[in-house]
């Protein structure tokens, strides 16, 4: 199931969908709380998520273009209708985030549930959409979106009020940050990372956080999925792709300007209390070794950033897989 479906699906399940002699009044407010509760937890993960593509833009090998914006899609709701209502739209496309430091955040103009009726010449209000829990048009903006960034350098975006802003891209690494409504769970396919809303890194300080998004980050960029898909998912594999990701993730984090120990940090703080979790599973290290790895990638980082003012894991990360042809695929120059 596609996450989206997931996150929604965990909300406004409580609501009868079929009108009963006596409806259940709807607690609007609660509703309301509800959605507000998914989108700050979504904003913490875009704010970290954009910091760490944008900041490793330089390095990573595929790019893309983009304004840091996230819409939300009331079809994507299980009874649209009360979403609507909760958030006080006519339609159903609105503002989710604007990432700090995006060009949609300092535009100042796309403020959380800011109602939207353009994309440039379309209104996604008005693509088909399925009764209810119905994602796909909410990907479908998002695609638009960055087509629409990657062939016309821009995008005009207009409110229901009448107004417009138009915002002009700037090149992330070409990862989506998408937040999972339900489960503990943290995971990349190649083109996403996806990380669920009870995954207890959320309530960390915002560096050892970005710890964890910087190893699912880390996944993409050194095109672990497809390695796993080309020469099989055996547990020695896994184990050394994890291993990679580990070892990369003070890497992503210094070239996003925070505390590159911050990742180390991390991992001693969620693997002493979580090591039987989700990134363990005897496809890695215990969580104690797991941390001296990281620790060790950290004089390197140190002098980089002291000589270069960036550390460039394309030409300086040692790789475990694939040692010669990975580094050189990597390579952007
Ligand atoms: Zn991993």
């Amino acid at each position: 199931m596609h996450p989206l479906a997931r996150m929604l699906g965990a909300l406004l399940c409580a609501v009868p969908l079929l009108a009963q002699s006596e409806p259940a009044p709807i607690d609007y407010a609660a509703e309301r709380a509800a959605i507000g509760r998914f989108q700050d937890a979504d904003q913490r993960l875009q704010d970290v998520g954009w910091q760490l593509a944008r900041g490793n833009a330089g390095i990573c090998l595929r790019t893309v273009p983009s304004v840091g914006l996230q819409l939300q899609d009331m079809a994507s709701y299980g009874v649209p209708a009360i979403a609507r209502r909760a958030l006080g739209l006519t339609g159903d496309f609105a503002v989710q985030t604007a990432a700090r430091g995006s060009p949609a955040a300092l535009s100042g103009a796309f403020t959380r549930n800011r109602e939207i009726v353009r994309l440039e010449r379309f209104d996604p209000n008005l693509w088909p959409a399925g009764k209810a829990m119905d994602w796909q048009r909410l990907v479908t903006a998002h695609d638009h979106i960055d087509a629409m960034l990657a062939e016309h350098g821009g995008i005009t975006v207009g409110f229901a009020d009448g107004s417009a802003a138009r915002l002009q891209p700037v090149e992330v690494c070409a990862t989506r940050f998408e937040l999972m409504g339900a489960g503990d769970k943290a995971v990349a396919d190649g083109n996403r990372v996806v990380i669920g809303i009870e995954f207890p890194a959320f309530a960390y300080d915002e560096p050892v956080f970005a710890g964890v998004v910087a190893h699912e980050l880390a996944h993409n960029v050194l095109g672990h999925d497809a390695w796993l898909d080309a020469n099989g998912r055996s547990r020695k594999h896994v184990r050394r792709t994890e291993r990679e990701a580990d070892r990369l993730m003070p890497w992503l984090l210094a070239n996003a300007g925070y505390d590159p120990a911050a990742a180390r940090t991390f991992m001693t703080q969620w693997g002493s209390k979580h090591d039987a979790g989700l990134l363990m599973v005897r496809k890695h290290d215990g969580w104690d070794e797991r941390a001296e790895f990281i620790a060790a990638e950290l004089p390197l980082i140190a002098s980089l950033m002291a000589r270069e003012g960036r550390a460039d894991w394309a030409v300086h990360f040692r790789r475990e897989i694939d040692p010669a042809g990975g580094l050189a695929r990597l390579r952007k120059r």
